[in-house]
């Protein structure tokens, strides 16, 4: 009787390929997956800590799974990513004693060996012996995708780089993900040829600081040299890159994505603030006239790269005055996409211990709209200037009954057509805009302008 698992997932891209990584090594070992935690022989739950939302989410998701053990005794609960982070399990496993094993962000180990000794697993058809030897080899790069993603999975994440080290005072990342490491290059590639291999058509390199690739390793390559040799996998059509930091942003990473054809003009470089009172007590480490200049050099070196940010409102201390600042900034520069979130207190970070949070929430939720309708008037008319356009999409999948696909540039794209089009990269025009997405029709002669992709199919 094969064993079954699920795996609950939360929060940013890098647990995403968590979560990949793991359902592979766990079918590598004889499981299968299953879409309900109530039919499953062993349910993980990879969490997000980085606002407070998301930790209550996992908190209620726990209770959920206790009492699905409470019915059934004999399964197996681990609890993964930042709620566990380097050091948290020892407290974790008094407060939720249900849980099994406790496995840091991106280290699927503790289960693998909690599995390993686990007797009654012996004496069903999971051998050590057999087991070892097949950890061995995925951790030796093997890495797959879960049998219900492969050929269906477009896009896929890569983490690069792991951990952060830049302890911005707000935030826990890297409390929970430890010291920044960037992964050896001949993982990751192995890495990227077996996703492409299994379908996958685009793959996006991810770190905290994706742009500081390699420093902590000393030796001369550099993310600008690992996504050109990425885009040269064979299969792959696109590449992208998740997040940078305004102080990395290199001229020869600029270059590289404006020289690499299948490298996307798309590069996500958080503001956080538009204010440098708020930046220094962020302790970000640059003024809004730095990250200025960032974002015009990357627009003159990269003329049509869709600039993508993430800002924080309400930070401690975070006066109206220095809000507007951060808001005439979104007004100047106009960006392709802004992530916001209302600040929210993480424990043990140095805002937490030494800043009061003194921006009341509806003060938060009145600047995070302000933005938001901001933003929204910016988008609708940078896209609706896209209007009769010929654009390319890379198809990702069905929604609605419509194919979903998207941009060199990030942009959401719909559009219905009878052939089964996922995976291919599509030229179609643009006949209706929004703020959030595009609205298209194939293009005449769209066939031969389809790349067809052998096996990726619906
Ligand atoms: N490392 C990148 C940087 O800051 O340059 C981004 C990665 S960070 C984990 C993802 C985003 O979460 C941040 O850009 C920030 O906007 C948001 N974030 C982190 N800590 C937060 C907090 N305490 N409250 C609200 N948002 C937070």
């Amino acid at each position: 009787m094969s064993l079954k698992y699920h795996i609950w997932t939360i929060g940013c891209q890098m647990n995403e390929a968590d979560s990949r990584h793991l359902g592979s090594q766990l079918e590598a070992l004889g499981f299968h997956e299953t879409a309900a935690a109530d039919d499953a022989d062993l349910v993980v739950l990879n969490t997000c800590v980085v606002r407070q939302q998301a930790e209550d989410k996992a908190v209620h998701r726990l209770d959920a799974v206790r009492k699905v053990k409470q019915r059934r005794p004999h399964l197996t609960v681990g609890l993964m990513g930042c709620m566990v982070g380097m050091k948290e399990a020892p407290k974790l496993k008094e407060r939720f004693p249900f849980v099994d094993v406790f496995m840091p962000p991106s280290d699927t180990e503790p289960l693998l060996d909690f599995l390993g000794e686990q007797r009654r697993y012996d004496t069903s058809h999971l051998l050590e012996t057999r087991e070892r030897a097949l950890r061995d080899a995925l951790q030796d790069g093997e890495h797959i995708l879960p049998a219900l993603q492969r050929d269906r999975s477009v896009t896929a994440h890569v983490p690069v780089v792991l951990g952060c080290s830049h302890a911005c005072t707000f935030c826990i990342i890297p409390y929970r993900r430890g010291a920044e490491r960037s992964r050896p290059r001949d993982d990751i590639l192995r890495e990227v040829r077996k996703l492409a291999e299994q379908g996958v058509k685009e793959v996006t390199l991810l770190g905290q600081i994706v742009d500081r690739y390699g420093l902590d390793r000393g030796d001369e390559y550099e993310l600008a040299d690992l996504l050109r040799d990425t885009a040269a996998v064979d299969g792959l059509e696109r590449v992208r890159f998740l997040t940078s930091h305004p102080n990395w942003m290199t001229d020869k990473l600029i270059d590289t994505v404006a020289a690499t054809d299948k490298v996307c003009p798309q590069i996500e470089v958080p503001v956080q603030a538009g204010n440098d009172e708020v930046l220094e007590r962020m302790r970000r480490g640059y003024t809004a006239a730095d990250y200025r200049r960032v974002v015009r050099r990357i627009r003159d070196r990269l003329p049509d790269a869709a600039v993508h940010t993430d800002i924080i409102v309400g930070f401690c201390g975070e006066t109206e005055a220095q809000f507007m600042d951060t808001y005439r900034m979104v007004e100047e520069l106009r960006f392709d996409k802004v992530h916001l979130a209302k600040y929210s207190v993480r424990p043990k970070t140095i805002a937490a211990r030494n800043m009061p949070d003194d921006v009341p929430p509806e003060e938060k939720e009145r600047r995070r709209k302000l933005l938001d309708e901001l933003q929204e008037r910016i988008l609708a008319e940078t896209n609706r200037a896209l209007l009769g356009d010929e654009v390319d999409v890379l198809v990702e999948g069905r929604h609605k009954g419509r194919w979903r696909s998207r941009t060199a540039h990030g942009k959401l794209v719909f559009f219905d057509d009878d052939r089964d089009l996922r995976g291919r990269v599509v030229r179609v025009t643009v006949d209706r805009t929004g703020p959030y997405s595009l609205n298209a029709a194939a293009c005449e002669g769209t066939a031969q302008a389809t790349r067809a992709v052998a096996g990726v199919l619906e």
